[in-house]
């Protein structure tokens, strides 16, 4: 009874062996063999290679192996990298504060060590001959002289079989070698000056030369297709460079994963800066898709912490307010650069010797011209719905309410930034006095000197209710109880809207609400007119909340339906 007892009450904290502490730490940096690769990777990125070759087989449960040309390693570094927390790529504390290389966690190695079996070769260039060493449970096992052209070559192989809890979740050798694929294909767009070869099972799947140009690499892994579709951004300030492409609105995506973010050429994801540029396509894009992206992003490393994930694929910015709001307008810039969007700055920065904003509204240039032949042309009305019209290289297709909505958008915007909302004010001849739910009451109360900004005069009356006794010119028809109810519905869900950004909402709101509706009939001289007037548009392809304004069908794709190519 009393042993019984004393079983109880012994100690049930132990210290774990050597070998379990290294499995759990390698669980965190290696989670499957896309990992392993991505490691291998930026250590021979951070050597300097320019050439790097890597040989999957199994999807990476049998094999990896990856050749680089870097600068390599002598005999004794070769024969301490695989032990844990060694690195040649920090020495100090402050020195973690500036990391401009991909590794600095001395980890990756030494966990690959503990679920694999490993051999590695390297030559520097100043050694006559390389050497190898075979790592077996964490162990140097073997140790030769070979004769080998200056880098390292490493062969990972038996991935995860000493921790079979791991290895039963890899099913599928096809899709890991997918995750390996992607990811490859990711770093490749980074890095366009370094050759990639990867092949899987003994096939080449990806060839890319050396000395590529950023545009050269994207064509390659994307195709010339995506790439039409990309809007190059350059912007440069004191604090940070930013270059790369914007997809346009057209390919913007269901998901996140079409965005490519390297911050000093390391794949991050960062969601401050998803957001940045999505508030940045503003109307462009509808609420629930996601630009397509490809940002190279350099900035000081002292602003950044990349130490805040085991794989780094995360960073921090010490600054995400300044830094998201920098690549937010270098993102409107070039929207704007290539006319998808209006400048709606500040409507008092409208003057007549301003070139900003009213160049851009000035030098309207169509998306595609009908104009020309639209005379003879005769537009067909499908379900009082859709309209369709033959244009020189195949057939338009239009949704009525999404065109006259864009219409009227860009319309109300121009006169809206042209009068200087604040001081083409209508005053009502009697003010209006408008109760809201005491929910939204605080909420407005917040919002009023936004709404000023906008030339809306709006005081608080007592309890639930306010005054409205200005509103903006265009807007004096307008129910403008309603048009405050619902902008203040959306400013609920999307805190820190900025006022451009709102100014823009609420003119959508307008268009939408005095937009054609689907289901009006139109005569032949009305669909003309809307067919002429989304011509002239700015972004005609999108309705103001992002969706399809026209789709056009090329003879080519026509040809490709009905098989006649
Ligand atoms: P980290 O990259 O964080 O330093 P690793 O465990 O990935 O840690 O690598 C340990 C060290 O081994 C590196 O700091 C580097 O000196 C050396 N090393 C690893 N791979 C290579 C390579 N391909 N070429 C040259 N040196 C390498
Ligand atoms: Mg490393």
């Amino acid at each position: 009874m009393l042993f019984y007892f004393y079983l109880f009450i012994m100690p049930k904290i132990r210290l774990l062996s050597p070998d379990l502490i290294a499995k759990i730490a390698a669980g965190e940096v290696i989670e499957r063999p896309a990992s392993v690769v991505k490691e291998l990777l930026e250590n021979s990125l951070d050597a300097g290679a320019k050439s790097i070759k890597i040989d999957i087989e199994k999807g990476g449960l049998q094999k990896i192996s990856l050749f680089d040309d870097g600068a390599g390693m002598e005999k004794e570094d070769l024969e301490v990298c695989h032990k844990p927390h060694t690195t040649s790529k920090l020495e100090t504390d402050e020195e973690l504060s500036r990391i401009m290389s991909l590794g600095f966690r001395g980890e990756a190695l030494s966990s690959i060590a503990a679920v694999s079996e490993m051999i590695i070769r390297s030559k520097t260039a100043l050694s006559p001959i390389g050497h190898q060493t075979k790592i077996l449970n964490r162990k140097i096992v073997e140790k030769n002289p070979v004769g080998m052209p200056s880098g390292t070559q490493i062969i990972i192989e038996n991935l995860f079989e000493n921790t079979p809890a791991r290895k039963k979740f890899f099913s599928s050798e096809t899709l890991e070698f997918q995750h390996i694929l992607n990811l490859v294909t990711k770093i490749a767009l980074s890095f366009p000056k370094v050759g990639f070869d990867l092949s899987h099972n003994k096939k080449s799947v990806l060839s890319l030369p050396k000395n590529q140009t950023p545009d050269e690499r994207i064509r390659r892994l994307l195709g010339d297709k995506i790439f039409s579709f990309l809007l190059p951004l350059s912007f440069e300030s004191p604090h940070l460079k930013l270059h790369g492409f914007l997809g346009k609105p057209q390919i913007a995506a269901r998901s996140k994963n079409k965005q490519y973010l390297f911050i000093n050429q390391r794949l991050v994801r960062n969601l401050p800066v998803s957001l940045a540029i999505k508030e940045a396509f503003g109307s462009l894009l509808d609420p629930k898709s996601h630009p397509v992206f490809f940002l190279d992003l350099r900035i000081a490393p002292e602003n950044l912490d990349v130490n805040v994930h085991p794989r780094k694929e995360e960073i921090k910015f010490l600054s995400s307010k300044a830094v998201t709001k920098e690549i937010c307008a270098a993102v409107r810039e070039t929207l704007e650069k290539n006319n998808l969007l209006f400048s709606h700055y500040s409507p008092d920065s409208f003057e007549e010797n301003s070139p900003h904003t009213a160049m851009l509204l000035r030098e309207q240039t169509p998306i595609w011209n009908v104009r020309e032949n639209l005379e003879e042309k005769e537009i067909l009305q499908l379900h009082n719905t859709y309209l369709i019209i033959e244009t020189k290289t195949g057939a338009l297709l239009v949704d009525q309410h999404a065109a006259h909505e864009r219409i009227l958008y860009e319309q109300f915007l121009k006169t809206f930034q042209e009068m200087n909302a604040k001081k083409h004010r209508y005053e009502f001849p009697e003010a209006i006095v408008f109760s809201l739910p005491l929910s939204e009451t605080k909420h407005l109360e917040n919002h009023l000197e936004t709404f000023s900004e906008l030339g809306f005069d709006i005081e608080p009356f007592g309890h639930d209710t306010f005054k409205v006794s200005a509103v903006p010119e265009i807007f004096k028809e307008r129910n403008i109880f309603s048009l405050i109810r619902e902008v203040l519905g959306d400013l609920m869900e999307e805190k820190n809207i900025s006022i451009d950004r709102y100014s823009e909402k609420t003119i959508s709101y307008l268009a939408c609400r005095s937009a054609i509706k689907a289901g009006d009939y139109l005569t032949p001289e009305e669909r003309k007119r809307l067919v002429e007037k989304l011509g002239q548009t700015q972004s005609g392809y999108t309705c103001p909340h992002g969706r399809p304004a026209q789709i056009e069908i090329s003879k080519t794709e026509l040809e490709k339906m009905f098989r006649r190519r």
